[in-house]
């Protein structure tokens, strides 16, 4: 139950504001260091994205970043990292990387399993992550209040002054750790760059990044709710951008699945720079081949001989391609190639089989948007890195306030690096804000 304040209060060295993944973890660090901390949280309940992540289990980082401990690949980073500088993730992450996260972890109860890369928790709740995160403030003494409406934030002489609607805060120290925009039930509805705007912060553009793309084929309206194995690529403007392969996720609004979410930033930032800028083209297609198992020349073949031997014999196009497509799907992409499923498939020529092994290799895709932020999992921009110092979180327009997570220009591919970011962005400025209470004591 959330206190009536009627007195400023004034005895917190440090304020954070947002309880989530980078919140939490920065309250940690400093209240560790015997620092005073406060987290103001607006929603009902702390940590309520953590809930959804992983699909409930939570993959909190990826064994990928083994790899970068000891050294600082600028190029590899930007696979997994991306805005305007992806590298201002490397000193966070030297600091604080998957070492220190698997071990803060464990220390705290996890008990951490590896799937296709990703460490989940091995009771399988993403909860848990939750869970001992706040038993730790708990023991620390770190105080979360909750439903807290906070009206302004401003720096006054040597304090921060925290308006809420109960009451002022003050604290010399403040990290701001509210998250991007997306999944808004969850509480990140974009009001903390307000705050960091106020204080003088530029906002990078803030667009839906890991999220499903649109496309207005007809085609989708006849395949939703096919799941496929495929391999993809991304065309901007007819440059190759990126290549991904996994399961494609057919929607009648487009299409989805984690291969399809790595590519998006890509898609959101060029449809959102061509909604901006006059004259601005930034065509997206995304070039889908539905059987990746055999090139092109190799799948003609095959099923030229498929059509014309005994097998297909009394068979339309659409039952000899059974077994090897979903059924609606080979029903479409024959429509989509210009011919009737119910066409005997001994009557298909040369020719028409090179046409309809195109489309099955090559499907084009134009997207026209990406779905909102509401189906994003992470939002791409956000406070401009080259505003904040990447070895401690800390402004570089003004001392003592700390941003962390989400909310900064950074964002990650699916797998745990979205989570491994909060985790070492808030670890690094909640110690960063804690060596620099106490070397004042
Ligand atoms: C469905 C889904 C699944 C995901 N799965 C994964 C996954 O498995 N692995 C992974 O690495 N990443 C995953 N992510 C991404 C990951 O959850 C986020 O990148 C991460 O939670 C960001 O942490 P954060 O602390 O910066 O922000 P958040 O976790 O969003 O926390 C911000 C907190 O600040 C609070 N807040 C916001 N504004 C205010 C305000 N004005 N005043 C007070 N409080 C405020 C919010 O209520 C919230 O509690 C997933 C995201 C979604 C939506």
């Amino acid at each position: 139950m959330q206190k009536e304040l009627r007195q400023p209060k004034s005895n917190y060295e440090m304020i954070v504001i947002g309880a989530g993944a980078a919140g939490l973890m920065a309250a940690i660090q400093a209240a560790r260091g015997n620092v005073r901390v406060l987290v103001l949280e607006h929603m009902d309940k702390p940590g309520k994205k953590l809930l959804l992540t992983g699909n409930g289990k939570c993959n909190y980082t990826n064994e990928a970043l083994f790899k970068w401990e000891g050294q600082q690949d600028e190029t590899v980073i930007s696979h997994y990292y991306h805005g305007a500088c992806p590298a201002f993730v490397l000193p966070a992450i030297k600091q604080f990387g998957i070492t220190e996260t698997l071990q803060f972890f464990e220390e705290l109860g996890v008990y951490g399993i590896v799937r296709r890369g990703g460490y989940y928790p091995a009771g399988g709740q993403a909860s848990s992550i939750r869970d001992v995160l706040l038993m730790e403030c708990e023991r620390l003494g770190v105080d979360i209040r909750c439903e807290i409406g906070i009206r302004a934030v401003r720096k006054a002489e040597k304090n921060f002054v925290i308006e809420t609607k109960n009451g002022d805060y003050f604290a010399k120290k403040c990290v701001i750790a509210t998250g991007g925009k997306s999944y808004k039930k969850t509480g990140s509805d974009g009001s903390g760059f307000l705050y960091l705007e106020r204080l003088g912060h530029r906002i990078q553009d803030l667009v839906p990044a890991l999220v499903p793309l649109q496309s207005e084929l007809a085609f989708f309206k006849k395949v939703a709710g096919i799941r496929a194995e495929i391999s993809t690529q991304i065309y901007i403007d007819d440059e190759l951008k990126s290549c991904e392969s996994g399961e494609l996720q057919l929607t009648d609004y487009g299409i989805s699945g984690i291969c399809i979410f790595q590519m998006s930033y890509l898609a959101s930032n060029a449809l959102y720079k061509a909604s901006k800028e006059k004259g601005a083209k930034e065509h997206v297609r995304v070039l889908i081949d539905f059987f990746p198992s055999m090139e092109q020349e190799e799948l003609q073949r095959y099923l030229l001989k498929r059509f014309q031997s005994v097998f297909s014999e009394n068979k339309s196009c659409a039952q000899a391609l059974c077994g090897m497509f979903p059924d609606k799907l080979a029903v479409a992409l024959l429509e989509e190639a210009g011919f009737a499923p119910a066409q005997p498939a001994s009557l298909m020529s040369e020719s028409q089989i090179r046409t309809f092994t195109e489309t099955v290799k090559r499907f084009c895709v134009p997207i026209h948007a990406t779905r909102s932020f509401e189906q994003a999992q992470v939002t791409a921009g956000g406070v401009a890195t080259d505003e904040i110092c990447a070895d401690t979180m800390e402004s570089k327009l003004i001392s003592g306030l700390y941003v962390a997570g989400e909310m900064l220009d950074i964002d990650g591919i699916c797998g745990g690096f979205n989570l491994q970011w909060a985790w070492s962005s808030g670890a690094v400025a909640g110690r960063h804000a804690r060596d620099a209470i106490r070397s004042k004591k």
